[in-house]
C-alpha cells in the first residue's frame, strides 16, 4: 500500500496500523532472510510463517532459534521472527514492525492478551491466555485454569524466551503455580525434546476451574494436550437448550464437557462414550462433583463400534454430540480423515429419531468447512435424512481466528436437526 508520500507502506501484524520506511526506523545488523522475487504476498497479508523454499538467501549468522529480519527480493523490510533452519518452517515472525525483539515486546504482547479476554470473556477464568500466532506470538500456547497457568513453547525460537515468558507472567497474573505441558509431539519437528514438569514449586493436580456454572476438574499432569479442551466452552453451553428430557449420546466425551451440560440442563439420561478409560474416570468424577451421577453413564468404547452396534441393536438417543480428535493432522491424512468423519456422522444420523439433534464438530483444520460440509451432505444422502442448520458454531473467543493466518480457524461446529 502507498502512503501519501509515495511511500511504500506494509501493515502491522499486531496493530493493524500501516507504516511507511522512515516510521519504521533504519538500519539492523541482524541476519536478514532474503525472499525470493514473487513471494512476500502472504506475509503481507498477515501470515506469519516463511517456508524454507520462499528463501533465496540468508545473509549473515545462521544462528537456530535467533531473531532475524526478512525482507523482500528487493530489499523491503517485511517482518522480523525468529528463524529454525531444521525446521520447514524457516521464519515465524513476530511483528511485521522494527522494533527491538526483548522483555518490553513480549510484556506487550503479553497484555494485549490479557487484554482481549477481559475484554471479550469478562466472566470466565478459565481460557487459552494466548493462542500462538494468533496472538501474535508464534508456537507459544498458555492455557489458564483459575489461578493456575499451563504452558507449551512448540517452536525452537519461543522456547529460546521461556524463562522470560514465565517471569511475565507470574509479574502480571501472579498464578499459583505453572504447569509447563512441552510433551506435545510437534517439538520434534523443532528439534525440541519432549518434556513436562511444574515450573516453580509443585501444587497439587487435578486443578479445579468452573465453567459454564459447573465444576470440572483439569489435570494439567496427565490429562490429554494441557489437560482440558477450553475451545469447545461455548458450544458446550449452547447445546443446553436442545437437551432439556432428552436422552444424550456424547461420543469422545473426554471428561465429560458437554454430557455435563447437558445433564445440568435437565437431559433425561447421558450416555459418555470415549476410548480413553482415564477420561471417563474424569468424567465420573465430575459427574460427582455436580451430583449429575444419576444421569450420565460412561461407556469405554471405540466411538465407531460403539455407534454401529447401537444402530444394529436399534438403540435410541434424540441428541447425538461427535466431537472426535483430529482426524487430518496433515494434508495427506485427508482422505482417511474424511471416510471417518462420514462414517461416524452417518452412523448418528441413522441412530438419531426424525426431529433429533445432531451436534457434529471437526477439529481439523485441513479439513475446510466446505470440506466438512460436503461430508455431511453425502452422509445426508446416503441415510436419505434431511439435515436442517439450526446452527453453525466455532472454536471459544480465546482462541481467535485471524484473518490472513488461516491455520487459526480450525474447529467447525454444526448444530444440525435431522428430519
Ligand atoms: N468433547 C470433549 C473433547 C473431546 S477430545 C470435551 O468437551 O472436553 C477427543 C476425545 O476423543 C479424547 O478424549 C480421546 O480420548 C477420544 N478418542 C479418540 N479416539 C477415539 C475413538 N476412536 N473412540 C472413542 N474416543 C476416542
Amino acid at each position: 500500500m502507498k502512503d501519501g508520500n509515495g511511500e511504500e507502506e506494509t501493515l502491522d501484524l499486531a496493530s493493524g496500523v500501516f507504516l511507511s520506511p522512515t516510521e519504521k526506523g533504519e538500519g539492523s545488523s541482524m541476519p536478514v532472510v532474503h525472499l525470493r522475487r514473487g513471494e512476500g504476498q502472504r506475509l503481507l497479508a498477515g501470515h506469519p510463517w516463511v517456508y524454507q523454499t520462499e528463501v533465496e538467501e540468508i545473509r549473515g549468522d545462521i544462528v537456530p532459534g535467533a531473531i532475524v529480519d526478512v525482507v523482500d527480493h528487493r530489499g523491503k523490510f517485511l517482518g522480523r521472527g525468529y528463524l529454525n533452519p531444521a525446521s520447514q518452517i524457516l521464519v515465524r515472525l513476530l511483528t511485521t514492525k522494527e522494533e527491538p525483539i526483548d522483555r518490553t515486546f513480549f510484556r506487550r504482547r503479553l497484555e494485549d492478551a490479557w487484554e482481549y479476554r477481559r475484554r471479550f470473556l469478562p466472566d470466565v477464568q478459565a481460557y487459552r491466555l494466548v493462542f500462538g500466532e494468533a496472538d501474535f506470538l508464534p508456537g507459544l500456547i498458555v492455557d489458564r485454569f483459575g489461578d493456575y497457568l499451563v504452558l507449551q513453547t512448540l517452536a525452537l525460537g519461543i522456547d529460546r524466551w521461556k524463562d522470560e515468558i514465565v517471569d511475565l507472567l507470574r509479574e502480571m497474573l501472579h498464578p499459583v503455580g505453572i504447569y509447563e505441558r512441552n510433551d506435545a509431539p510437534v517439538r520434534e519437528l523443532e528439534g525440541l525434546p519432549l518434556r513436562k514438569g511444574f515450573l516453580g514449586p509443585p501444587f497439587p493436580t487435578p486443578i479445579q476451574i468452573e465453567e459454564n456454572g459447573l465444576k470440572i476438574l483439569v489435570d494439567v499432569e496427565k490429562g490429554q494436550k494441557t489437560g482440558y479442551f477450553l475451545d469447545q466452552r461455548e458450544n458446550r453451553a449452547a447445546i443446553r437448550p436442545y437437551a432439556r428430557g432428552k436422552r444424550v449420546l456424547d461420543c469422545f466425551c473426554h471428561t465429560g464437557g458437554f454430557s455435563l451440560n447437558a445433564a445440568a440442563a435437565g437431559a433425561r439420561s447421558v450416555v459418555a462414550v470415549d476410548s480413553s478409560a482415564e477420561a471417563l474416570a474424569g468424567v465420573r468424577e465430575n459427574a460427582r462433583l455436580n451430583h449429575l451421577e444419576e444421569k450420565i453413564t460412561t461407556v469405554e468404547a471405540n466411538a465407531f463400534d460403539f455407534l454401529r452396534t447401537a444402530q444394529s441393536q436399534g438403540e435410541k438417543y434424540d441428541l447425538i454430540i461427535l466431537d472426535p480428535p483430529a482426524f487430518a493432522k496433515n494434508r495427506n491424512a485427508l482422505e482417511g480423515a474424511i471416510r471417518g468423519y462420514k462414517e461416524i456422522n452417518l452412523r448418528a444420523m441413522k441412530i438419531l429419531p426424525p426431529g433429533g439433534i445432531l451436534v457434529t464438530c471437526s477439529c481439523s483444520h485441513h479439513l475446510s468447512r466446505e470440506l466438512f460440509w460436503a461430508v455431511l451432505k453425502e452422509a445426508s444422502r446416503d441415510t436419505r435424512r434431511r439435515l436442517r442448520l439450526l446452527e453453525e458454531r466455532t472454536q471459544g473467543r480465546d482462541h481467535p481466528v485471524l484473518f490472513g493466518y488461516d491455520e487459526s480457524y480450525y474447529l467447525k461446529c454444526f448444530i444440525v436437526e435431522v428430519l
